[in-house]
């Protein structure tokens, strides 16, 4: 009875709880500069670049995000046959959950981290963090990357940056475009949440605070120009794309809002620790 509620409920709304389905709310797509457009929803974000011999997509938002963005793909112009490359920031249910919906439509190459691979295939099942509870469909990556490759089309190049910590394969891509007769360093963050996490005694998993201080130093050198991510307010998403809309067509590029992302992820990171440290002290 109650599962038959739930799935009448689901089947209503789209999505089961009011936080994904604010997030999952459509926004028509745009170019952010040069080749490089949106197509994700309104807070759970998917990037499109474009090359004459193919395209990389970059993450799938939830399950019912991918109709939205195989809809702005083709609404930009775009075929969906034209994805080359379907590539994933982290592997939780809000960025992967579209994947194995968009990898049967495109007939895309699925790339991911070593990392993240077990958990793409077992769609979500065994999170060091949310156990069972956030599944998606599960996904098998056809190549796994490395640190610090690349994988490129016609002249474009897409380099993948290991920054373990907000999952074990949290894979931080980055990429340069050209606009206006000058090239941006883009770079789409893949998550530096520390939620709640435990970081002092038992970890959430072995060797995860010192995978965030690792990351927060490879994120801190990366050139960055146009600063994306893999959640609108990440990089205030909601605030560029208005201005944005009404003629500030350089609004997303903020190396400065970049810099204080991280400056601002990293103290949450590290009160976090103090606290555990604290804790764990003051208990027997
Ligand atoms: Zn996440």
């Amino acid at each position: 009875m109650v599962a038959l509620v739930l799935v009448a409920t689901g089947a209503a709304n789209g999505q089961a709880d009011a936080t994904s389905r604010e997030w999952n709310k459509p926004i028509p797509p745009f170019r952010i500069a040069g080749n490089l457009y949106y197509v994700g929803a309104i807070e759970i974000t998917s990037y499109l670049i474009t090359t004459p011999q193919g395209h990389f997509l970059l993450d799938g938002g939830f399950v019912e995000t991918a109709p939205q963005i195989e809809h702005n793909i083709v609404q930009l112009g775009f075929k969906l046959s034209d994805v080359k490359y379907l590539l994933n920031s982290h592997a939780h249910y809000d960025h992967a959950g579209g994947l194995a919906e968009l990898k049967k439509v495109t007939g895309a190459r699925f790339v991911a981290s070593e990392g993240d691979a077990g958990l793409l295939r077992k769609g979500g099942h065994g999170d060091f963090r949310f156990g069972d509870t956030l599944l998606f469909p599960p996904i098998e990556p056809d190549k796994i990357i490395l640190d610090g490759e690349s994988l490129q089309l016609a002249d474009q190049v897409m380099t993948a940056h290991l920054t373990p910590g907000h999952t074990r394969g949290n894979t931080t891509w980055t990429t340069k475009v050209r606009e206006g007769g000058r090239m941006y360093d883009v770079v789409f963050v893949g998550s530096q949440s520390s939620l709640d996490y435990k970081f002092v005694g038992l970890e959430s998993y072995p060797g995860i605070a010192a995978d965030f201080v690792k990351s927060f130093a490879v994120l801190r050198n990366l050139p960055c120009d146009i600063f994306l991510g893999s959640h609108g307010s990440f990089f205030h998403f909601a605030d560029k794309h208005e201005r944005f809309m009404s003629g500030d067509t350089s609004a997303f590029v903020d190396p400065d809002g970049y810099n204080r992302y991280l400056s601002e992820s990293e103290k949450d990171f590290r009160q976090k620790v103090d606290r555990q440290r604290q804790q764990g002290a003051a208990s027997p």
